[in-house]
């Protein structure tokens, strides 16, 4: 078991979440965060990580997955510890008023207080039932993409037929030596735009459309994949040389383990008692972001950024006790 210390656990590392490191990190607040997804960014790089979002101040038109690196890049300064591809499964509030968080990898953490910026809950990809995808898994087969180089030269079966999988197929088609797309209808859904899109990739023969048809099996050794097989409806089954397997077949959200701490919850979501400091009723945890609930709450990421400043700000009472407070602009403290 891996045992850390530091003053806040962040338990979500979707946009709420990582503006939070910054917001702490400015009132000499130390965090770690922790999130099941093997990539930062919540919905954002889970869902839509090639969409623009037109509400972001100072941003007329910004990318996801562009937004979450610049997040990622403000809160560096102050170097947030990341635990990923693992669950928060507990906490125990120690006799000291600290908390002790564990994790699905047995990750301990020993902190101050707790942000839950956990939006709709753990994501994990649904994954297909095929016969030793373990072995690939985090090797030759992934349910995100963290580095779009690595699928540079590469053959690359993508699976599915919502945005992820499409928005993915158009990104990768610039850079992979074969894009596959594997779907079990012959319509997307998807934006129509991007599917128009995909049919002119497919007839420049960028793309290779494999409709209707379904995973059925892969071929390699040792994680090292050499093919996919795909099955239609009638059982027939064909191979394809694959380098990479992309599955996007969604993410099943759920409140999980945290709908069993004790705090109060509203419809799946966690009840704020005060909306000026994010606190919920358990002291010493806070819920900021998509999760949050308040009357009136507007479930939108300027609103989870709002809220980590406030969180941040009444946490600082716990982790700096002693210390006069006197409120300074960044402009005059910087980033340090
Ligand atoms: C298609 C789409 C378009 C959108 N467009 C916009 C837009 O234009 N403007 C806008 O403001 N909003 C938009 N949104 C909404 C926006 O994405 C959310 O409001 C925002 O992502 C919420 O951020 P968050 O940090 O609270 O949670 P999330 O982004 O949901 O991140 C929460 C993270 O917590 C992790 N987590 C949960 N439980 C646990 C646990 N027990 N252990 C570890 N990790 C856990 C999850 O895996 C996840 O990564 C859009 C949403 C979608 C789906």
């Amino acid at each position: 078991m891996t045992v850390h210390k530091t003053d806040l656990v962040i338990i979500g590392a979707g946009p709420a979440g990582l503006f939070s490191v910054f917001e702490a990190g400015m009132l000499k607040i130390k965090s770690h965060v922790i999130d099941t997804l093997e990539i930062i960014g919540g919905q954002c790089t889970a869902l839509y990580p090639e969409k623009p979002i037109y509400d972001i101040p100072a941003h007329p038109k910004i990318l996801a997955t562009d937004l979450i690196e610049m997040l990622e890049a403000q809160a560096a300064p102050f170097h947030p510890v990341y635990h990923l591809n693992q669950r928060v499964e507990k906490f125990v509030k120690n006799a000291d008023g600290s908390f002790t968080v564990t994790t699905s990898k047995n990750t301990e953490i020993n902190c101050k207080a707790v942000i839950i910026a956990a939006g709709c809950g753990a994501f994990g990809p649904n994954r297909p039932p095929l016969e030793g995808l373990e072995e690939y898994e985090g090797k030759s087969v992934f349910y995100a993409v963290r580095n779009k180089a690595e699928f540079a030269g590469k053959k690359v079966v993508i699976a599915g037929g919502g945005d992820s999988a499409v928005d993915w197929a158009l990104s990768l088609a610039e850079i992979a030596a074969k894009v596959y797309v594997v779907h079990r209808r012959d319509k997307f859904r998807c934006a129509p735009e991007s599917a128009d899109q995909m049919k002119k990739l497919a007839e420049a023969g960028k793309i290779e459309l494999v409709i209707p048809y379904q995973l059925d099996g892969l071929e390699g050794s040792n994680g090292k994949l050499s093919a996919v097989l795909v099955k239609d409806f009638d059982g027939n089954v064909k191979s394809l040389e694959a380098d990479y397997l992309l599955p996007f077949f969604g993410l099943a959200m759920e409140l999980g383990p945290i709908a069993n701490w004790g705090l109060n919850l509203n419809k799946h979501h966690i009840e704020i008692e005060d909306a000026s400091t994010m606190c919920t009723s358990i002291e010493g945890i806070y819920a900021i972001g998509d999760i949050a609930t308040y009357k009136n709450k507007l479930k939108l990421i300027l609103t989870g950024f709002a809220e980590a400043a406030s969180a941040a700000h009444d946490i600082r009472k716990i982790v700096h006790p002693d210390e006069v407070f006197h409120f300074e602009y960044s402009t005059s403290k910087g980033v340090s």
